[in-house]
């Protein structure tokens, strides 16, 4: 059976001892965790995850490998540890494989759906308990912010958790290489403590993405398309924002401001 690797499931298989072991030591996977992992190709992440007596989940859309782990796992497929599924992990509705019960996700992700991951992940009604995820470098910076610099993606993430960044993992840990170096990005807390009302994590999401519009526009200019620059020059002076401002550079928290002022606004 052949298992060359496939570029277009974004497939790079991970070599690093270091990676992997953090990537389970930092979330903390012990026998009592039940670990849903993303891809887990030939298999990498996956012995080890099972090695700390975790019950995992993978969900692998190729075939090949769900063949090929199917004999290389054999006794924890008897075991009940493990359960492989062969399905695109965006389709899958994953409390009917966890069954209510609280989880983690550890992967090393394919990179051209990772927004869709964390999306699916983060906002669905089944949120994990944390997710520790091998990403590409840029991406796992842009949403830690080191540049102090957020994006929509930086404050989605914050909507649902605590992002960390833990180490870069240089292209050259993975076969076949890509052309970009990776880093484990770490999600803890996760919940939906910050989000109001249903009406509150949808006006998050409008605000933000058309405060981002045009982003070096003034966040004031773009938000105009909602509501009347005055409006908005009086919620800034209420929170004491700069009103010539852009949106990179209001901060996580006040933007959970903006939007409740805007939801009491609204309503009044
Ligand atoms: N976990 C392995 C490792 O670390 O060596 C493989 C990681 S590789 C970056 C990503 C894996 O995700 C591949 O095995 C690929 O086939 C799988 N994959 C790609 N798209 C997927 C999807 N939509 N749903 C589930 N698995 C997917």
């Amino acid at each position: 059976m052949s298992l060359e690797a496939k570029k277009s499931l974004g497939q790079n298989f991970l070599k690093s001892q270091k990676a992997i072991y953090t990537m389970i030591d930092i979330p903390q996977i012990s026998n009592e965790d039940v670990v849903v992992e993303i891809g887990p190709g030939k298999g990498a992440l996956t012995g080890p995850l099972l090695e700390t007596g975790a019950t995992v989940i993978a969900f692998e859309l190729d075939k090949r490998m769900i063949d090929f782990l199917s004999h290389k796992f054999e006794e924890y497929i008897t075991a009940g540890t493990l359960q492989l599924v062969h399905q695109d992990v965006l389709d899958v509705t994953i409390h009917e494989y966890t069954q209510g019960k609280p989880y983690k996700v550890v992967a090393n992700i394919p990179y051209y759906i990772t927004n869709l991951i964390l999306r699916t992940f983060l906002s669905g009604d089944c949120q994990p308990v944390s997710m520790c995820l091998l990403m590409q470098k840029e991406v796992a910076k842009r949403i830690v912010t080191h540049d102090n610099k957020e994006s929509i993606l930086s404050l989605s993430v914050k909507l649902y958790g605590t992002p960390k960044y833990l180490m870069k993992v240089g292209r050259q840990y993975f076969s076949p290489s890509p052309n970009v170096d990776s880093a484990i990005l770490f999600i803890n807390n996760i919940s939906r403590n910050a989000i109001r009302s249903d009406v509150f994590e949808q006006n998050f999401f409008t605000l933000v993405k058309t405060a981002f519009a045009q982003k070096r526009k003034q966040a004031i200019k773009n938000l105009q398309v909602i509501r009347e620059r005055s409006f908005w020059e009086g919620v800034f002076k209420e929170l004491s924002i700069n009103s010539s401002i852009r949106a990179e550079d209001i901060q996580y928290t006040k933007w959970l401001e903006i939007v409740d002022r805007f939801d009491e606004k609204d309503f009044t």
